[in-house]
């Protein structure tokens, strides 16, 4: 049976339409996976409900996230927040941390997934850290692999991809800062940007700074081995 991934939709500020990215739905159909595209639910029995019927999840790229959450006020620089799908989406990352369930998070999935757990963020990188980044928010195509990044030997990446070097796109403002156990850092660019965190403790959660989404809608070997990867991971034994 294929697992059935829940998808966290994104919607603007003050419409009334959730949507996705074809380019999310389809690496989860292509990967051998059921999309399952969830909307915010704010009840704690829901989310519990959602956690236990799925296989695992899907953490989306998408908007900023409220910085209250991590105990900062809101930076000049920060963009558009949805408090609702923040909400939501760390309660049901907890949730599905507590059942040990499959988790692989994009973009702004590795900041959820790191707040989830404890840790915090740079709302703008380029405002909060010092010294000269690279550019990470690339001007070339999406699925364009633009900057490097160091895998860390021995991590589920490294074990998923076979690599220790990564090209990847890069499309972020923002990134992780305090990385708290059980999470580990897993892949790094050269200006010291965390770019992918993974847990030492459940069988698998591992967010990516970049879009792996959009490197597999070109038929990327090494986005397909994190797809495929995570999927096999959600099919039941
Ligand atoms: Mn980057």
């Amino acid at each position: 049976m294929k697992p059935l991934i829940g998808v966290i939709t994104s919607t603007e500020l003050d419409d009334d339409i959730y949507y996705e990215g074809k380019d999310n739905v389809n690496a989860i159909m292509k990967a051998g996976g059921i999309p399952i595209l969830l909307p915010y639910y704010d009840q704690e029995v829901d989310i519990k409900e959602i956690a236990s019927r799925l296989d695992g999840l899907y953490a989306t790229g998408g908007y900023d996230i409220d910085p209250t959450l991590f105990g900062e006020e809101p930076h000049p620089k920060l963009g558009t927040i949805l408090p609702e799908r923040d909400i939501f989406e760390i309660a049901l990352i907890n949730k599905m941390l507590e059942m040990d369930k499959p988790i692989l998070g994009v973009c702004r999935g590795s900041q959820t997934l790191n707040i989830a757990l404890g840790g915090d963020m740079y709302q703008d990188i380029y405002s909060q850290i010092e010294g000269e980044l690279l550019q990470h928010q690339q001007k070339a195509p999406k699925y364009h692999g633009s900057h490097f990044v160091e895998v860390k030997k021995g991590s589920l990446l490294n074990r998923l991809t076979g690599e220790t070097k990564l090209k990847v796109n890069s499309r972020h403002h923002q990134a992780n800062r305090n990385v708290v156990e059980p999470l580990q850092i897993c892949a790094t660019a050269s200006d010291g940007v965390i770019e992918a965190i993974e847990s030492t403790k459940h069988r698998f959660a591992l967010a990516l700074q970049w879009h792996p989404e959009n490197m597999y809608s070109k038929n990327d070997p090494i986005a397909e081995s994190i797809f495929r990867g995570f999927i096999a991971a959600c099919v039941k034994e």
